[in-house]
């Protein structure tokens, strides 16, 4: 399986990271050595000073697709969670300052934690809403709907590109509201009030 992530979806998002809103999906992958599966520990590793969250709805591909067209998207689709992007901040401030590929900051061990899926009509998924919460505050509220690129436009693109196959997972991109972690926190993401996902760092 593949972890395909979508960056700056989200308008206001792509504006506090001072980034312009895109003309096409913004795509990266992590590998499968990235997973952090629901309630296992998030370990900050030693490489970085500063690890952000970035709290996304996750969709889940149920089988073989290429070359998509947007209205098949949602039967390809067997499940719906939410994830956390753990961004290296530092680290992807130094590979786009030089223009280096983002692996490094984005596809380390354990940086997509992911949470237990649950299905929902399609229609419900483009409706849904995501929340994080860092010891107990809200700290992201997203609604799926302010995606620039909604899951059929993203899907569809990439499977032009890029052959999915059953068990890939899509990261739809992170609202606004991301910031670092720091050791003793405790992140709790939500879709649509229930309870998903949750790890602690230590
Ligand atoms: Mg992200």
């Amino acid at each position: 399986m593949k972890i395909i992530c979508v960056g700056k979806n989200y308008a206001r998002h792509a504006k506090e990271m001072n980034s312009e809103v895109p003309d096409l999906p913004v795509i990266f992958m992590k590998p499968k050595t990235a997973l952090l599966p629901n309630g296992l520990t998030f370990y900050y590793p030693e490489f970085s000073k500063n690890i952000h969250y970035e709290g996304e709805i996750v969709v889940r591909i149920s089988k073989s697709a290429k070359s998509l067209p947007k209205e098949r998207v949602k039967d390809f689709i067997n499940g719906v969670s939410v994830g956390i992007d753990f961004t290296a901040r530092d680290i992807q401030d130094q590979c786009k300052a030089n223009r280096w590929p983002w692996e490094l900051a984005k596809s380390f061990d354990y940086s997509a934690a992911i949470g237990s899926f649950v299905e929902m009509p399609f229609d419900s998924i483009l409706s849904s809403e995501i929340k994080v919460k860092k010891n107990g505050q809200i700290v992201q509220h997203g609604f799926a709907r302010d995606m620039i690129f909604d899951v059929s436009e993203v899907i569809s693109f990439v499977s032009h590109r890029i052959t999915l196959h059953k068990g890939d997972l899509i990261y739809t991109g992170t609202p606004e509201g991301v910031g670092p972690i720091a050791k003793g926190d405790i992140f709790e993401l939500f879709l649509n009030d229930n309870c998903l996902l949750v790890t602690d760092i230590k």
